[in-house]
């Protein structure tokens, strides 16, 4: 037990210690699959080491965060009264909402009581004998399960690079993903922000406002959109909620699981000017749906480069001392990284205490008592914001000594880089699953229809594995590898493979670099999983069954066989490499 978990525990361990599945994390993913898990019947725990649900939108309470799919679409759709009760007060809510959102369903569907906070899942061994997985955690908890599911979430081990001289800093250092629950009054202080990804870009405009003086320590200028955020009015809930259920069925058959206009044209087959008034059109609707100006955009360099100069031009027009102007454009494939979404973000470089320093070329030397080194030049602050980002995909998994059979641990198989079939389960891990794990769509759609797919999908499979008497299921080797290779196929025609990312792991050193979520498209993928279901499980080994790998009848899956929208992502939209992806 660590030092943290014996001063926090004030709770006596586990009575009830065999469960037929146990869920790691209570965000989105772990509270949909409870819910699934008691509609079946099946007993549950759900262990989280927050004390509240709602997994990133517990964590990362830094000022700005808010989600960046509209929040009509980044919520739940798997019931109707829950869409039509709910109101998002903004075109993209605040973190505070989208808390309340998860903590609304946690009691709606009555999950609480099913879940034990402030305890982290250190360690889970299979028992091969008993074909059950035993589950430890840091407050002394030992229990069994039949099924074990990871929920840890893709987005969820915060990445702390270990700058010199770090202890010696005497001010507050924060990380955006674990944000203090009372808030940070920055009024009068000298800030620094180190990172201009995605939490940055949101916090920066925000803090600017508050501190004496703000710098910013980029090592790569990223590429932002403007929100264009907007209060949504009750005319504006009244039409979106009756046309909900056709916008969710039109969302589930899109690349990105989400529904906007995109035009598959290609660039390249566009004229200068036709593609000047298309990209503006883009820009005033803003956000995400900025990539589907046309649809060769993450395949082709020189389509990438007309938008990429499009975005440069705009960065010029907003920010008015040209050298910061030069340091903010970036220089790499538009999208490349995951495509940020501001709020006056380059305007807030024009603030006169605004400063942004260069870290590309010499990086962060050192923390010292009074602030930060670089390249020989101090600079004095009292208070650091590291918006560093996570050890994503793979990050949380790293942290749990996951043993499966003859000893094999998680860690040592994806040593690599992560293997798993479908991005829900590994071979030599039976009745082990991963809700939007890496060789699945996850990041790259919409992350909560991402989340109901599989979770949907896992529920089907264990309500016939218990109709069957199947004891265990695992991926066969061979499949596995297939759908690995696929992963890495598919990827590579994607100019987002060519850029170092978090996607690829090269974020945290030390990584081996793998592109780690599906980019196929999310309804590719989706067909995919329902052929294996209709096949019996095709790819997967069954033990235990009576009528090994038959067909299963099909509750929670029905929703998502949808046909793929045929505009979008048609064989030969595919084949000329012209579907658009977020
Ligand atoms: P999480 O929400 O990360 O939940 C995982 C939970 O598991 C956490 O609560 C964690 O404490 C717990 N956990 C992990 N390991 C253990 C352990 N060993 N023991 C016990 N508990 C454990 N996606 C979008 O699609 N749209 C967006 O707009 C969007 N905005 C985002 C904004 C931010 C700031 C971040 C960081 C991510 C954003 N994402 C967005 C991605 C986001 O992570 C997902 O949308 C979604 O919330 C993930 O839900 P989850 O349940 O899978 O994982
Ligand atoms: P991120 O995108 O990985 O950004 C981390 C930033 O820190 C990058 O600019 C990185 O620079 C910098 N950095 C890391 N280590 C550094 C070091 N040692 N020295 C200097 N700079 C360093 O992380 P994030 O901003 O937290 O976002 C992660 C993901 O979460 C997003 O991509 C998105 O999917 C999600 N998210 C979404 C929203 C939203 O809008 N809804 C908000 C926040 C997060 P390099 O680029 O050079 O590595």
């Amino acid at each position: 037990m660590t030092a943290d978990a014996a001063t926090r525990q004030q709770r006596q361990t586990e009575a009830e210690t065999d469960f037929d599945a146990v869920v790691v994390g209570a965000g989105f993913a772990g509270m949909y699959m409870l819910h699934r898990l008691r509609g079946l019947g099946f007993s549950a725990r759900v262990f989280e080491a927050g004390s509240g649900v709602g997994g990133t939108w517990y964590w990362n309470r830094y000022p700005g965060a808010r989600c960046d799919v509209e929040s009509m679409q980044y919520s739940f759709s798997f019931s109707e009264e829950l869409d039509q009760e709910w109101n998002w007060s903004e075109k993209y809510a605040p973190q505070p909402e989208i808390l309340s959102y998860a903590n609304h369903v946690a009691d709606r569907f009555d999950l609480r009581r099913h879940i034990v906070f402030d305890t982290r899942v250190t360690a889970a061994t299979f028992d091969e004998a008993a074909k059950c997985w035993s589950i430890e955690t840091d407050c002394g908890d030992r229990v069994s399960a039949r099924f074990c599911i990871m929920a840890v979430g893709c987005l969820s081990a915060p990445n702390r690079p270990n700058f010199r001289g770090l202890e010696g800093f005497r001010g507050p250092i924060y990380h955006t993903g674990e944000w203090p629950h009372q808030g940070v009054d920055f009024t009068g202080l000298r800030v620094g922000v180190i990172g201009t990804g995605s939490s940055a870009i949101q916090s920066i405009p925000i803090i600017a406002r508050e501190a004496s003086a703000l710098t910013v320590f980029q090592r790569t200028a990223t590429w932002s959109v403007p929100a264009w955020n907007e209060r949504l009015t009750p005319e504006y809930l009244q039409t979106a909620k009756a046309g909900y259920p056709a916008l969710r069925a039109k969302a589930r058959a899109r690349p990105t699981g989400f529904y906007f206009p995109f035009n598959t044209e290609p660039a390249l087959e566009a004229s200068p000017e036709d593609r000047e008034m298309q990209y503006e059109e883009a820009w005033a609707r803003g956000g995400l749906p900025f990539l589907g100006a046309y649809g060769d955009l993450l395949f082709e360099k020189a389509a990438n480069d007309t938008i990429a100069d499009f975005a440069r031009a705009k960065i010029r027009g907003i920010v008015k001392d040209p050298a910061t102007a030069e340091l903010l454009c970036p220089d790499n494939v538009f999208g490349c990284k995951r495509l940020c979404v501001d709020t006056g973000y380059f305007e807030t470089y024009n603030m006169p205490h605004v400063k942004l320093v260069d870290v590309s070329r010499t990086p962060i030397e050192r923390f010292t008592a009074d602030g930060i080194e670089v390249d020989g030049v101090g600079y004095p602050l009292d208070a650091i914001v590291c918006a560093t980002g996570f050890a994503a995909m793979t990050g949380s998994f790293d942290k749990i000594r996951i043993t499966g059979r003859n000893g094999l641990t998680l860690s040592e198989k994806w040593r690599a880089g992560p293997r798993a079939y479908l991005g829900i389960a590994s071979a030599g891990f039976p009745n082990l699953f991963m809700i939007t794990g890496p060789g699945s769509p996850s990041v790259l759609a919409s992350m909560i229809q991402a989340i109901e797919q599989h979770v949907d999908w896992l529920a089907d499979c264990l309500g016939y594995m218990r109709d069957v008497g199947a004891t265990s299921i695992e991926p066969a080797l061979k499949d596995e590898d297939a759908w690995v290779e696929h992963v890495n196929d598919v990827s590579a025609v994607s100019l987002r493979s060519t850029c170092s990312s978090w996607y690829v792991g090269t974020n945290i050193p030390g990584r081996p670099r793998v592109f780690m979520p599906y980019i196929g498209g999310f309804p590719v993928y989706v067909q995919k999983c329902n052929e294996v279901m209709n096949g019996g499980f095709e790819g997967f080994v069954l033990e235990g069954a009576q009528d090994s790998n038959a067909a299963p009848a099909v509750r929670y899956t029905e929703r998502w066989r949808v046909p793929l929208d045929i505009d979008v992502i048609s064989p030969a939209a595919v084949a000329a490499r012209r579907v658009p992806m977020v």
